[in-house]
């Protein structure tokens, strides 16, 4: 294992104070983390990533009152949602601060907040005292890392050190919530459900619209494996395999076992058939079908219940 994957938090924050890159575990993924306001530091988290500079990113906190040094004008609902869903997977997009520095926001008035929820986090962001941005520790468009040595395998030097906080417990990016003023907007769909925002401030939540915000997670093609990846009904993968002849080496994930031997299958995952457990493992499947070096991955698709939205935003995503 690679010396710089430690657990030694106090490290980790000493060289966050020095500008420089550390990765670190969030319920949802690892985050790879810079100061917030060390605009050489977050320059270098965008070089590091290829991220394009107009995709912003998400301050991380370690306590709910962080929120007012960073956003202004906060709606009570938002308060509400803080209350009820921080520390956790939900991220609030507000009007950002004066103390916000441009970089983060990618030019807009808007700034994305998350107190995560994952105790290692929380460790680090007490000690280091600051925001800390935190875009997922992987190569942009990407599949998102859910443990210490996928970072490992996407990084070089640039990253001085990696928490190492286990597998993520949720396994996908967060729930994304702006606001129209007292209203909730979905910008990104996470574990987090519309239904249960919904449900805690007695108000509809918006879906974006094409005024909204940019968020790099909703560009078409995003969070994609190497390999070419569809999306089917189970009932009509056997006569995909069928009637594709020139197909080979295709690897599956399904939630039951498909009954018919098909020379072109090379592997098959079996999802879990509960939400939580799906999301936990998603990427760890997707990047295990991947190394398979098939031509294809095939996803059966997943149910139409809201608790999946998240997930199907993702698969849909990995499809492009
Ligand atoms: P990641 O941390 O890689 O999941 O990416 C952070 C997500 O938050 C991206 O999709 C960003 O575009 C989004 N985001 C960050 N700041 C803002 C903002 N001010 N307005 C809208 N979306 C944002
Ligand atoms: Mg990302």
């Amino acid at each position: 294992m690679s010396k710089r994957i430690t657990t030694d938090i106090s490290e980790a924050a000493r060289l966050l104070i020095d500008g420089q890159l550390v990765a670190f575990p969030t319920e949802t993924v690892y985050g790879l983390g810079a100061d917030a306001l060390n605009l050489s530091a977050v320059k270098r988290v965008y070089e590091a990533k290829s991220r394009p500079f107009g995709h912003p990113l998400i301050i991380h906190v370690g306590n709910s009152e962080l929120i007012d040094e960073f956003a202004t004008d906060i709606p009570d609902s938002a308060r509400s949602l803080v209350a009820r869903f921080w520390p956790g997977p939900l991220t609030l997009v507000l009007n950002a601060s004066d103390k916000v520095p441009t970089i983060v926001t990618g030019g807009q008035e808007t700034v994305a907040i998350r107190f995560p929820a994952h105790p290692m986090a929380i460790a680090l962001l007490r000690e280091f005292g600051g925001g800390i941005v935190g875009p997922s520790a992987n190569k942009f468009g990407q599949l998102s890392p859910t443990k210490a040595a996928d970072v490992d395998r996407d990084f070089g030097p640039e990253v001085s050190l990696i928490l190492d906080g286990a597998t993520c417990t949720v396994g996908i990016e967060s729930t994304i919530i702006g606001f129209d003023g007292e209203f909730p907007v979905l910008l990104r769909p996470g574990m987090i459900t519309k239904n249960a925002i919904s449900m805690e401030i007695s108000k509809e939540v918006l879906d974006a619209g094409p005024m909204s915000p940019r968020v790099s997670g909703s560009l078409p093609s995003h969070y994609a494996p190497i390999t070419n990846l569809i999306l089917l009904e189970a009932i009509d993968i056997p006569r995909y395999l069928k009637s594709s002849a020139a197909l080979r080496d295709v690897a599956l994930l399904t939630f039951e076992p498909i009954l018919e031997a098909h020379p072109s299958i090379s592997k098959i995952i079996i999802a879990p058939k509960e939400p939580n457990d799906y999301a936990k493992n998603l990427y760890q499947r997707l990047r295990e079908l991947d190394r398979v070096g098939a031509n294809l991955i095939i996803v059966e698709t997943i149910p139409s219940a809201d608790s999946w939205d998240g997930i199907r935003d993702r698969l849909d995503r990995a499809a492009h």
